[in-house]
Parts: structure tokens; sequence; C-alpha cells
């Protein structure tokens, strides 16, 4: 069975013993070390020490990066099986993810950081300048390991920062292997990535020695990680869930927007942050757009990520699944129809068939909470008043779409909405690395991407001096 190592100070480190699953089949195929308190100890020093001499040569660094961007990039074919292997998702998918990673990195690596004069003149000279914090610790989730440590990686060390990085427990082995890749080109000890279950996390987070905590994941852990790093007034960037909603707008034609609509909703397996998790749709459209949707749902194929025809692969892990499992469970038992879907697939690993729900409202779980699996339900609404308080009426607020061909229309609905990114036609369009990515509400603290994402691994210093030569 494979074992996995460890990146600490720029070498491999291995101990303890994690199993991972691969969820297509809920068997155990490898496991991941450990780490033990004096490790993470040492990876914390390791980042510390790396930080003095990684902080001074920006030239440098954006030399180092685009080195360590086209080893992602090269490594497609090595980290895209293990992703499949520990996430569920289809290869064509994995493989997309850890390009998108790369390409964040070289990004960054590119990315020209203007120069902030606030005067130049006979009287004086006043800027402001962006130091680096020192070190980083990141924690991530499983449903886009790669992509979203790059997120962090990428914009943590452009800065000058060093990083400690931790994967979640379900899915540590392509983000150990990124680490063991990219030792070969970082210093040693400016990224180090190290693997263990949840109470690492917290142990990392309560660590004296970083300065700054970049956090993905659930909101429920959001919280428990914000009252930590208040201890010691740790920055935080919080990227938090969402229960993201489309508003179907009355004159949207239904087919032509279906297949943009689903995927938006069911790509990764509905495990997103950024995915639809709640469709309102205008009454008279609403049996159209149902029909639509499970259309699609009755007709993608599901499968092993390895496996090359899969569009979509299982539930990423046992939690998950049984989560989505209940919360359709509850709707049906609320009176929601599935047309589409609504059970689990009776075959080995944690399928869940994809499914749609109609007759389904405010006040039901799975329209209410994030249901982060593969389930969508649709909710008729009589006016965009009420479709835009409904949709807002959420503690989250990430993402959103309003859908019509009718753009002006649309955006000026889309702009009423309370979230981060709002797109016309396509759902979390705005997702790039120069667009900034951020949370309100209980979605989050913080930015990600863009220079916005960068300024927040640094704090501000401004610097005035006299004029020279006066
Ligand atoms: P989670 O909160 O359970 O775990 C996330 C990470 O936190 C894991 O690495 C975990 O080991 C670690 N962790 C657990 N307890 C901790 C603690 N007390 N202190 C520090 N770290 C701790 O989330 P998950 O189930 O892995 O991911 C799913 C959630 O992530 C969903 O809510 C989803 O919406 C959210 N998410 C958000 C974004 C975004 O950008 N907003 C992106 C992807 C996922």
């Amino acid at each position: 069975m494979a074992e996995f190592a460890m990146t600490i100070d720029g070498s491999p480190v291995t101990g303890g013993r994690l199993p991972v699953l691969n969820p297509a089949t809920a068997e155990v195929f490898a496991h991941a070390p450990a780490c033990t308190p004096e490790q993470l100890d040492q990876a914390v020093a390791a980042a510390a020490r790396a930080y003095e001499s990684w902080r001074r040569d920006d030239e440098e660094r954006r030399a180092v990066l685009r080195r360590a961007a086209a080893t992602i990039l090269a490594s497609v074919g090595e980290l895209a099986p293990l992703l499949t292997a520990e996430q569920g998702k289809p290869r064509s998918e994995a493989a997309t993810e850890v390009r998108v990673a790369g390409s964040w990195l070289r990004y960054y690596a590119d990315l020209e950081i203007p120069r902030e004069l606030v005067q130049e003149d006979r009287r004086g000279h006043a800027e402001v300048r962006r130091r680096p914090l020192g070190v980083v610790a990141a924690i991530t989730p499983w449903n886009y390991p790669i992509a979203l440590a790059l997120w962090k990686i990428a914009p943590a060390l452009r800065a000058g920062n060093t990083m400690v990085l931790k994967p979640s427990p379900y899915t540590p082995l392509a983000t150990l292997a990124l680490g063991r890749l990219l030792s070969e080109v970082l210093p040693p000890g400016v990224l180090n990535v190290i693997s263990g279950p949840d109470p690492l996390g917290a142990l990392l987070v309560g660590h004296p020695t970083p300065r700054k905590i970049s956090f993905t994941g659930s909101a429920a852990t959001g919280r428990l990680v914000a009252a930590a790093a208040a201890a010691d007034l740790k920055r935080v960037t919080l990227e938090l869930g969402g229960n993201d909603p489309a508003i179907v707008l009355d004159d949207a034609d239904p087919e032509a927007i279906a297949d943009a609509l689903f995927w938006g909703a069911f790509a990764n397996n509905g495990q997103m942050c950024m995915a639809v998790k709640r469709v309102y749709v205008a009454q008279r459209r609403y049996p159209e757009v149902v029909a639509a949707l499970a259309e699609r749902a009755r007709t993608v194929r599901v499968g092993e990520g390895s496996e090359k025809a899969s569009q979509l692969g299982p539930v990423s892990n046992r939690a998950q699944f049984d989560r989505v499992a209940e919360l359709v469970r509850d709707a049906l038992a609320r009176g929601a129809v599935a047309v589409a879907g609504g059970a689990a697939l009776e075959r080995p690993g944690y399928f869940f068939a994809p499914t749609i729900l109609a007759g389904v409202s405010d006040g039901v779980r799975v329209v209410d909470e994030e249901q982060f699996g593969p389930v969508l339900p649709v909710i008729a609404y009589r006016d965009v008043d009420e479709a835009v308080r409904r949709a807002n009426g959420t503690e989250y607020g990430l993402t959103a779409s309003v859908w019509s061909p009718d753009l002006e229309r649309a955006a000026a609905v889309a702009a009423r909405l309370e979230a981060g990114q709002v797109s016309v036609n396509v759902h979390a369009g705005a997702v790039r690395p120069d667009l900034p990515f951020s949370g309100h509400k209980a979605s989050g603290i913080g930015v990600e991407n863009g220079l916005w994402g960068l300024y927040g691994y640094t704090d501000v210093q401004a610097l005035t001096r006299p004029a020279i030569g006066r």
C-alpha cells in the first residue's frame, strides 16, 4: 500500500498513519502520516527560519515561483490520479484542477504589484508599502484540495511569507505529493506540508508562531478558527460555506440555460462552495425548468472517477454522503418530489443519484442549509422582489446568479443579491485569479485572488520622508 511523506524543512518526513479511503470503493487504499506535535513545531520553526531570506528579494521569488508553477503543470499526470483516488472526482476534472492550480501560481508570479505613491512633491514623499507577515498557517478542505491550496500558496509566497499547509484528513495525498514536488524548486522551509486528523488543524491555529491563518472550510470550523486566532490577534482569511441561489427570471428560455444551470449546481458532484445550492424559478417557467434539469440529472453519467466515461463521481466521504441522504430523506418526508434521483445508488462506495427536488420551499432543511452534494431544490416564486428576498434570506453570501436573455435586467437583479460574486447566465462566473473572491455575511472574512488576495498576506506600512534634495 502506498505511503506518503510530509515535507518539513524541504525533507520528507513520515510517522504516524492516517488511513485514506477511496470514496468509489469505501476502502482504505493508502496511508498519510499523522503529524506529531513535535513535528508541527519543526515545520513551523522551519518556516520561520526560511522567512528571513525568502522575504528579501521579490524578483528572486518571482523566478522561483515561475519554476514552481512549471513543476505543477508538468505534474498533472502524477497528481490527478491521486486526487481522483482520494476525492472521487473524474480524472479529467482532477487534471483541470491541477492545471488551474499551476495557472494560479503563474498568475501571482507574473503579477505586477503597483507602487502606491500618495505624495511626491517639494513638501515631501509619502508611500504605502506592503510587508509580508511571516509564517502563514493554511488549512484546506476536501473538495478542491490542490486548487484551494494554490489559492493560498501563490499569493502568500509571492508576498514574501512562508507557509505550513495542512490539507483535509480525507484528501491529504495529492497535497503531500505536491509538497514533495515543490521541495525540488522552493528553498527548504518555504512550504511545509503536514497531515493529520482535525485536531492538528486546531494545534496549528493555536501555535504561537504563525501570524496569519488562511482557512477554507465550513462556517462551523471557521468560527472556531476565528476565535482561536483572536487570542493572539493573528490575521485571518476565512473562506467558508455558502447557500448560493440562482434566480431564473420569467423571460429565460429553460432549454437554453439548462446545461449551464445544471453544471453550476452539479460540477464536482455539488461539492463546491460556490455551487448553485437552490434555484428560484418564476412560476410560469417552473415546470419547464424542473423538467430540463431533471432530464440532465437522469442522463449524466455517474461512475468511478478513474473511468473515462464518468461525468460525476461518488460523494467524497461517508460523512458527506450520510448528510446528503439525510437532507433528501427529510425533504421527501416533507412533501418534496424527487423528479430525478432521490436515493443512493445500489453499489459499493458513496454514490448518490443526481437529484432534482420539486415542490419544495424555504423552511425545509435542503433549502435552508448548505447541502454540498448532488441534490438541487427548485423553488417557484411569484415576483422578483420575493425571489430576491428569499435568495438573501440566508446567513451565507458567497455567490449568486441571475438567468435571463435581458442582460441589463438580470444584472440589476444580481446587484441586489447579498453575495461576494454575482453573475449573469453562468454561476460563479467571477472565479478567476484576477478577480476578488470573498464571502459576505457568514461565508467568510477577507478576500482571496487578485491583488486583493495578495494584500491579505501583508500588513500595510506607511512611509513618509522629506523630499530629497530640499
Ligand atoms: P471542515 O471545516 O470540516 O474542514 C476544513 C479543514 O479544517 C480540514 O482541513 C479540517 O481538518 C480542518 N479543521 C477541522 N477542525 C479544525 C479546527 N478546530 N481548527 C482548525 N482546523 C480544523 O470543512 P470540509 O468539510 O473539509 O469542507 C467543506 C466546507 O468547506 C463546506 O462548507 C464548503 O462550503 C466549504 N468550502 C468553502 C470554500 C470557499 O472558498 N468559500 C471553498 C471550498 C469549500
